[in-house]
Protein backbone atom coordinates (compact mmCIF):
# COMPACT_ATOMS: atom_id res chain seq x y z
CA UNK A 1 0.00 0.00 0.00
CA UNK A 2 1.39 3.66 -0.53
CA UNK A 3 1.79 5.77 2.00
CA UNK A 4 -0.54 8.90 2.21
CA UNK A 5 -0.25 12.04 3.76
CA UNK A 6 -3.63 11.68 5.73
CA UNK A 7 -3.78 14.91 7.89
CA UNK A 8 -2.91 18.29 7.33
CA UNK A 9 -0.11 17.76 10.04
CA UNK A 10 1.35 15.07 7.58
CA UNK A 11 1.09 17.48 4.71
CA UNK A 12 2.94 20.22 6.10
CA UNK A 13 5.84 17.72 7.09
CA UNK A 14 5.78 17.19 3.35
CA UNK A 15 6.18 21.22 2.84
CA UNK A 16 8.85 21.11 5.62
CA UNK A 17 10.50 17.95 3.53
CA UNK A 18 10.35 20.04 0.41
CA UNK A 19 12.00 23.44 2.22
CA UNK A 20 14.56 22.05 3.99
CA UNK A 21 15.57 19.28 0.92
CA UNK A 22 14.03 19.74 -2.11
CA UNK A 23 14.19 23.38 -2.51
CA UNK A 24 18.25 23.82 -1.68
CA UNK A 25 19.45 21.11 -4.30
CA UNK A 26 16.85 23.35 -6.68
CA UNK A 27 17.75 26.72 -5.82
CA UNK A 28 19.03 27.64 -9.01
CA UNK A 29 15.47 26.53 -10.37
CA UNK A 30 13.07 28.24 -8.31
CA UNK A 31 15.47 31.75 -8.82
CA UNK A 32 15.48 31.44 -12.16
CA UNK A 33 12.06 31.40 -11.99
CA UNK A 34 11.29 33.96 -9.36
CA UNK A 35 10.10 37.08 -11.44
CA UNK A 36 8.52 35.39 -14.99
CA UNK A 37 7.04 32.12 -16.36
CA UNK A 38 7.60 31.32 -19.74
CA UNK A 39 5.92 28.23 -19.94
CA UNK A 40 5.80 26.69 -23.55
CA UNK A 41 2.44 24.15 -22.83
CA UNK A 42 -1.00 24.85 -22.00
CA UNK A 43 -1.83 21.13 -19.85
CA UNK A 44 -5.38 20.52 -19.67
CA UNK A 45 -6.57 17.96 -17.15
CA UNK A 46 -8.67 16.36 -15.12
CA UNK A 47 -8.74 17.11 -10.75
CA UNK A 48 -8.39 13.35 -10.59
CA UNK A 49 -5.53 13.18 -7.88
CA UNK A 50 -3.96 9.97 -9.73
CA UNK A 51 -2.61 12.41 -12.53
CA UNK A 52 0.64 14.61 -11.79
CA UNK A 53 1.14 16.28 -15.16
CA UNK A 54 4.62 16.88 -14.37
CA UNK A 55 5.51 13.20 -13.34
CA UNK A 56 3.95 11.89 -16.45
CA UNK A 57 5.56 14.74 -18.73
CA UNK A 58 8.78 14.78 -16.71
CA UNK A 59 8.56 18.36 -17.01
CA UNK A 60 9.84 20.66 -14.06
CA UNK A 61 8.12 23.94 -12.32
CA UNK A 62 7.90 26.93 -14.95
CA UNK A 63 7.18 24.44 -18.25
CA UNK A 64 3.21 23.72 -17.71
CA UNK A 65 0.50 25.92 -17.41
CA UNK A 66 -1.91 24.14 -16.19
CA UNK A 67 -5.84 23.83 -16.26
CA UNK A 68 -7.70 21.42 -14.64
CA UNK A 69 -11.12 21.05 -13.83
CA UNK A 70 -13.52 17.71 -13.24
CA UNK A 71 -13.81 15.86 -16.55
CA UNK A 72 -10.90 18.09 -18.61
CA UNK A 73 -13.49 19.77 -19.65
CA UNK A 74 -13.36 23.36 -21.91
CA UNK A 75 -16.58 24.80 -22.56
CA UNK A 76 -17.15 26.31 -26.01
CA UNK A 77 -16.49 30.09 -26.18
CA UNK A 78 -18.95 32.09 -24.62
CA UNK A 79 -20.33 29.12 -22.66
CA UNK A 80 -19.34 29.76 -19.78
CA UNK A 81 -17.47 32.81 -18.38
CA UNK A 82 -15.01 31.77 -16.02
CA UNK A 83 -11.69 30.07 -14.88
CA UNK A 84 -11.42 27.90 -17.64
CA UNK A 85 -12.15 30.82 -20.29
CA UNK A 86 -9.86 33.38 -18.34
CA UNK A 87 -6.71 30.60 -18.07
CA UNK A 88 -7.18 30.39 -21.63
CA UNK A 89 -7.18 33.61 -23.11
CA UNK A 90 -4.15 33.97 -20.38
CA UNK A 91 -1.94 31.55 -21.47
CA UNK A 92 -2.48 31.94 -25.65
CA UNK A 93 -2.54 35.80 -25.25
CA UNK A 94 0.01 37.00 -23.29
CA UNK A 95 2.16 34.08 -22.58
CA UNK A 96 2.01 32.79 -25.88
CA UNK A 97 2.14 29.12 -25.22
CA UNK A 98 3.08 27.32 -28.00
CA UNK A 99 1.28 24.10 -27.55
CA UNK A 100 -1.85 23.26 -25.70
CA UNK A 101 -2.79 19.26 -24.33
CA UNK A 102 -5.80 18.06 -23.48
CA UNK A 103 -5.08 14.93 -21.49
CA UNK A 104 -8.36 12.43 -20.77
CA UNK A 105 -7.66 9.35 -18.14
CA UNK A 106 -9.15 6.20 -17.16
CA UNK A 107 -11.50 5.24 -14.89
CA UNK A 108 -12.38 8.97 -14.89
CA UNK A 109 -15.43 9.74 -12.25
CA UNK A 110 -16.80 12.51 -15.06
CA UNK A 111 -16.86 9.69 -17.19
CA UNK A 112 -18.78 6.89 -15.35
CA UNK A 113 -20.79 9.77 -14.57
CA UNK A 114 -21.63 11.42 -18.30
CA UNK A 115 -22.81 7.73 -19.05
CA UNK A 116 -25.73 8.17 -16.65
CA UNK A 117 -26.84 11.74 -16.13
CA UNK A 118 -29.93 11.26 -15.08
CA UNK A 119 -28.69 8.68 -12.25
CA UNK A 120 -29.54 9.64 -8.45
CA UNK A 121 -26.69 10.20 -7.29
CA UNK A 122 -26.05 13.12 -9.97
CA UNK A 123 -29.53 14.79 -8.23
CA UNK A 124 -27.04 15.98 -5.07
CA UNK A 125 -24.51 17.39 -7.60
CA UNK A 126 -26.72 19.49 -9.22
CA UNK A 127 -22.83 21.45 -10.52
CA UNK A 128 -21.39 18.84 -11.58
CA UNK A 129 -24.43 17.26 -13.54
CA UNK A 130 -25.19 21.03 -15.47
CA UNK A 131 -21.08 21.15 -15.98
CA UNK A 132 -21.53 17.76 -17.59
CA UNK A 133 -23.18 19.24 -20.09
CA UNK A 134 -20.17 20.55 -21.54
CA UNK A 135 -19.38 16.80 -22.47
CA UNK A 136 -22.88 15.23 -23.62
CA UNK A 137 -22.17 15.34 -26.88
CA UNK A 138 -19.10 13.43 -26.93
CA UNK A 139 -21.14 10.78 -25.04
CA UNK A 140 -23.66 11.64 -28.83
CA UNK A 141 -20.62 10.85 -30.54
CA UNK A 142 -19.18 7.35 -28.91
CA UNK A 143 -22.63 6.09 -29.25
CA UNK A 144 -22.85 6.75 -32.85
CA UNK A 145 -19.82 4.96 -33.63
CA UNK A 146 -20.73 2.12 -31.13
CA UNK A 147 -24.57 0.37 -31.98
CA UNK A 148 -24.77 -1.43 -28.93
CA UNK A 149 -25.58 0.41 -25.38
CA UNK A 150 -22.55 1.64 -23.88
CA UNK A 151 -21.41 -0.55 -20.93
CA UNK A 152 -18.27 0.30 -18.49
CA UNK A 153 -16.07 -1.02 -21.65
CA UNK A 154 -16.81 2.06 -23.32
CA UNK A 155 -15.76 4.60 -20.60
CA UNK A 156 -12.35 4.68 -21.95
CA UNK A 157 -14.34 5.51 -25.63
CA UNK A 158 -15.85 8.10 -24.57
CA UNK A 159 -13.09 9.53 -22.21
CA UNK A 160 -11.27 9.59 -25.54
CA UNK A 161 -14.47 11.09 -27.67
CA UNK A 162 -14.65 13.80 -24.45
CA UNK A 163 -11.05 14.88 -25.37
CA UNK A 164 -11.39 15.00 -28.95
CA UNK A 165 -15.08 17.30 -28.14
CA UNK A 166 -12.94 19.86 -26.03
CA UNK A 167 -10.68 20.67 -28.34
CA UNK A 168 -13.34 21.18 -30.81
CA UNK A 169 -14.41 23.90 -28.43
CA UNK A 170 -11.11 25.13 -27.97
CA UNK A 171 -11.09 26.36 -31.48
CA UNK A 172 -14.23 28.15 -30.60
CA UNK A 173 -11.90 30.18 -28.51
CA UNK A 174 -10.79 33.67 -30.60
CA UNK A 175 -7.71 33.62 -28.87
CA UNK A 176 -6.90 29.96 -29.73
CA UNK A 177 -8.18 30.25 -33.82
CA UNK A 178 -6.18 33.15 -34.33
CA UNK A 179 -2.74 31.67 -33.10
CA UNK A 180 -4.23 28.39 -35.03
CA UNK A 181 -4.15 30.81 -38.46
CA UNK A 182 -1.10 32.24 -37.76
CA UNK A 183 0.50 28.87 -37.17
CA UNK A 184 1.57 29.63 -33.88
CA UNK A 185 -0.04 27.00 -31.97
CA UNK A 186 -0.51 23.20 -31.98
CA UNK A 187 -3.23 21.57 -30.21
CA UNK A 188 -2.82 17.72 -29.30
CA UNK A 189 -5.77 15.45 -27.15
CA UNK A 190 -4.19 13.05 -24.89
CA UNK A 191 -5.39 9.74 -22.76
CA UNK A 192 -3.60 8.79 -19.99
CA UNK A 193 -4.10 4.89 -18.43
CA UNK A 194 -3.12 5.18 -15.16
CA UNK A 195 -3.29 1.64 -14.55
CA UNK A 196 -0.66 0.59 -17.60
CA UNK A 197 1.82 3.84 -17.00
CA UNK A 198 0.52 4.85 -21.27
CA UNK A 199 0.01 7.62 -22.43
CA UNK A 200 -2.08 7.41 -26.16
CA UNK A 201 -2.20 10.30 -28.44
CA UNK A 202 -5.56 10.87 -30.22
CA UNK A 203 -5.94 11.38 -33.96
CA UNK A 204 -8.31 13.89 -34.38
CA UNK A 205 -9.23 13.01 -37.89
CA UNK A 206 -9.39 8.96 -37.80
CA UNK A 207 -10.43 9.25 -33.78
CA UNK A 208 -7.72 6.13 -34.09
CA UNK A 209 -5.23 6.49 -30.54
CA UNK A 210 -1.50 6.03 -31.31
CA UNK A 211 1.51 5.23 -29.06
CA UNK A 212 3.44 8.25 -28.22
CA UNK A 213 6.83 6.15 -29.88
CA UNK A 214 4.81 6.15 -33.31
CA UNK A 215 3.83 10.10 -32.56
CA UNK A 216 7.73 10.68 -32.18
CA UNK A 217 8.98 9.28 -34.88
CA UNK A 218 6.57 11.11 -37.35
CA UNK A 219 7.08 14.38 -35.37
CA UNK A 220 11.13 13.41 -36.07
CA UNK A 221 10.82 12.80 -39.61
CA UNK A 222 8.70 15.76 -40.09
CA UNK A 223 11.64 17.94 -38.42
CA UNK A 224 14.34 15.97 -40.75
CA UNK A 225 12.05 17.30 -43.95
CA UNK A 226 12.04 20.80 -43.16
CA UNK A 227 15.42 20.84 -41.46
ZN1 LIG B 1 -11.25 12.39 -14.33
Amino acid sequence: MSFHRNTLLELLEGVQTFEKDVYPENVNLFESLAYDQTPPTLFITCADSRISPSMITQTEPGELFLIRNVGNIVPAYGEMIGAVSSAIEYAVGALKVKNIVVCGHSNCGAMNALLDLNSPKLEKMPTVKRWLRNSEAAYAAMRGLKAEDAGPADIKSLAESNVLLQLTHLRTHPVVAGALARGELTIQGWYYDIKKGEILVLDEQSRASRPVSDVIAELKKTAKKNA
